[in-house]
């Protein structure tokens, strides 16, 4: 483990093997159906790699990048879509792949966009929850983890772009972002 990381908090094995349940899952779920998958840039890219190899079924892929102003490790509310899907989801059955649901800011704004695309559903897929620092009331239909509130990175989460590659999820040490 990296110096900077105060205690790992799930490790390459539990989140390839939790994954793996929720790449079966929604296999399930969608059988018989297309299946667009969203991607969040930029957290979302490792988890949303190794969660498509999981689905068995047609998958199609696109990728939406949203920005919150705020400060490195606490976000303002303001949403904003820095880069769009190439592709209109009208008509489809869109699952939202997002790293962390923190205060549900980004993601109700997201799941409320994509529903006005009138998508004929739209699901949200996260690896992280953290409950304790909700404002906006968001439902994750498939969730990887229950984390508590800590600053976490690793396995696509960042702290000023760095650690999206650590294949565990770590608690970052504060003096680091302090
Ligand atoms: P929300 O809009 O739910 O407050 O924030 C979601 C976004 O904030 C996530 O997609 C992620 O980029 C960032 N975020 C929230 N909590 C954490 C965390 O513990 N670590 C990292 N690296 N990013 C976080």
């Amino acid at each position: 483990m990296i110096q900077e990381v105060k205690e790992i908090l799930l490790t390459e094995e539990q989140i390839q093997k939790r994954v793996a349940e929720l790449g079966r899952q929604i296999t399930e779920d969608y059988a018989g159906k297309e299946v667009v998958l969203v991607g969040v840039l930029k957290g979302a890219i490792v988890f949303f790699t190794d969660l498509a190899r999981q689905i068995q079924g047609d998958v199609k892929m696109d990728f939406i990048s949203c920005s919150s102003y705020g400060s490195s490790t606490v976000s303002s509310g303001v949403v904003r879509i820095l880069k769009d899907l190439d592709r209109p989801v009208e008509g489809k059955h869109v699952i939202v792949v997002e790293d962390i649901v923190d205060t549900g800011t980004t993601l109700s704004y997201l799941l409320e966009n994509l529903q006005s695309r009138k998508a004929a559903s739209v699901r949200l897929c996260s690896l992280l929850n953290k409950p304790d620092r909700r404002k906006v009331d968001v439902h994750v239909d498939y969730e990887g983890f229950v984390i508590p509130d800590e600053f976490v990175i690793g396995y696509g989460l960042d702290f000023d772009e760095k650690y999206r590659h650590l294949p565990y999820i770590g608690i970052l040490k504060e003096e680091v972002y302090q």
